[in-house]
């Protein structure tokens, strides 16, 4: 992330690299979002531009936005592109690079149990939702500063209860907030800081959303993205907002386009330049990139948008704790695939009330004790996830789902292949780790040692249920 936040600020001081971006960014925009501005753009693109009030480049957007012109380039040495596609695709990568460090790196508790938890429940979603899981950063922990969201949109993946109650920026409450940002920091580390401040709710529907947030910063040195479905609700304040923003941390915020007439207001009210760092998310169903995960309300919503080959979606993006401060409650969750058992792709863990700082500080480390082991316990049976197939390969041993997961694991010269199988076959039969390595001890003559070096790998590859499942 250092690395998107030093290009990033380079190019926030560069008045013409913005303009000539920020005017690209919004041709793709229209591409996706506007229904007919794409054929509009192919037969006749400087029309077209001169139609939407759009400085660009046709050679360079036709590269970047028509998949067949794309392709005539694509043996073209880097250098020789047009500059615009060069910058373009720069600054994508830089936004790719970013989320995966969020992935790997900040989002990645110091506590070692909660380390290893999480990192059981990323793998776990490898094999669970496939390549999805490359778009989840398994954050370990965000804040809610409303009960519920005004917004009510219909698609909802987290289907969000009506609004209820908001967390208002009280000296009591503001004390609170403050302790709670010092309390996570001290207990998860720097990546207490890695979430963001709204999750089954509208960050904008709380008024003192922005206090919050600069709060935020003071503790943790950034500041929250906010992705917000109430752009032009009040566009001063939204305004002002990036504005407030950027100037302490830079970087890619989001706007959920729930209309046609919202898109076009969005585009009149905020220059290209001033939306470079913001992603137009388009949900609405004239939008030709229109597209709903199948989870939360979505899964009822009657619309082309939703993908209903697509089963199992899922938007949640946490392992770990979604703290709310207007019901001063925590909740520990991870991703899954929806299902009428997860209707929005979650799974609630549990969930624990804290009244004062002290107590948010004993709730926190005592679900973190509670559901969070760093290793498995030995002397309990260990119990394969359901749906994970396996075979014996000649190199080890394959794990695999029907839709298409696999995952191998190969012998070496201190521990062949045979013992992944032995292992394996002991495990079939059921029981703990001391069982499985006192009967390769006394059968085989196995090193005790690969028995648990074998079962501690499987165990990080999510592949055994929690405890608590
Ligand atoms: S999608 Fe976001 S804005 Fe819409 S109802 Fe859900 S939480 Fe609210």
């Amino acid at each position: 992330m250092d690395d998107i936040k030093k290009v990033v600020a380079q190019g926030f001081d560069d008045k013409e690299y913005i303009h000539e971006l920020g005017h690209a960014k919004r041709v793709l925009e229209l591409c996706t979002m506007e229904p007919g501005f794409q054929e509009k753009f192919t037969a006749d693109p400087e029309g077209a531009f001169r139609e939407y009030h759009i400085d660009a480049d046709p050679k360079s957007m036709k590269i970047l936005a028509i998949k067949e012109e794309a392709e005539k380039v694509r043996q073209t040495p880097f250098e020789e592109l047009p500059r615009t596609v060069r910058r373009y695709r720069a600054f994508m990568n830089e936004k790719f690079a970013g989320r995966d460090a969020m992935a790997k790196k900040e989002c990645v508790p110091s506590h070692p149990a909660f380390k290893a938890w999480r990192g059981r429940q990323v793998s776990r979603c490898w094999a669970e939702l496939g390549v999805r899981n490359s778009a989840i950063v398994h954050a370990p922990i965000m804040y809610e500063l409303n009960l519920g969201c005004s917004v009510g949109c219909p698609f909802c993946g987290v289907a969000a209860g009506k609004l209820q109650k908001v967390f208002r920026y009280t000296e009591e409450n503001a004390a609170l907030w403050k302790d709670v940002l010092g309390i996570t920091k001290e207990i998860v580390g720097s990546a207490g800081g890695s979430g963001i401040c709204y999750y089954a709710t509208e960050p904008l529907d709380n008024p003192e959303y922005e206090e919050f947030t600069y709060d935020y910063f003071d503790v943790f040195g950034i500041m929250p993205q906010i992705t917000t479905a109430t752009a032009t609700r009040n566009i001063q304040r939204t305004k002002n907002y990036l504005k407030e923003s950027d100037k302490r941390y830079l970087r890619v915020n989001r706007f959920s386009v729930l209309s046609l007439d919202m898109l076009h207001k969005i585009h009149a009210e905020f220059t290209p330049e001033e939306l470079l760092y913001v992603e137009l998310l388009p949900q609405f169903p004239e939008a030709p990139s229109c597209h709903f995960s199948n989870a939360g309300r979505a899964r009822e919503f009657d619309s082309k948008s939703v993908d209903s080959n697509d089963q199992g979606g899922t938007i949640s993006c946490i392992s770990g704790f979604v703290v709310n401060m207007a019901e001063s409650t925590i909740r520990l969750v991870t991703p899954c695939r929806s299902s009428d058992e997860f209707p929005t792709g979650e799974r609630l863990i549990a969930k624990r009330h804290f009244g004062t700082a002290e107590e948010y500080r004993r709730t926190l480390a005592g679900l973190i004790e509670e559901f969070m082991p760093e290793s498995l316990p030995k002397d309990q049976p260990l119990r394969l996830r359901n749906g994970i197939h396996f075979e014996a390969t000649e190199e080890g041993i394959q794990f695999y789902r029907d839709e298409g997961f696999k995952l191998k694991f190969s012998g070496n010269d201190d521990i062949p292949a045979k013992q992944y199988q032995d292992v394996l076959a002991k495990l079939k039969k059921g029981g703990s780790a001391y069982d499985i390595a006192g009967e390769l001890l006394e059968e085989l003559d196995m090193e005790p040692a690969n028995t648990f070096f074998i079962l501690k790998k499987f165990e990080q590859a999510g592949l055994f249920l929690e405890p608590y499942e």
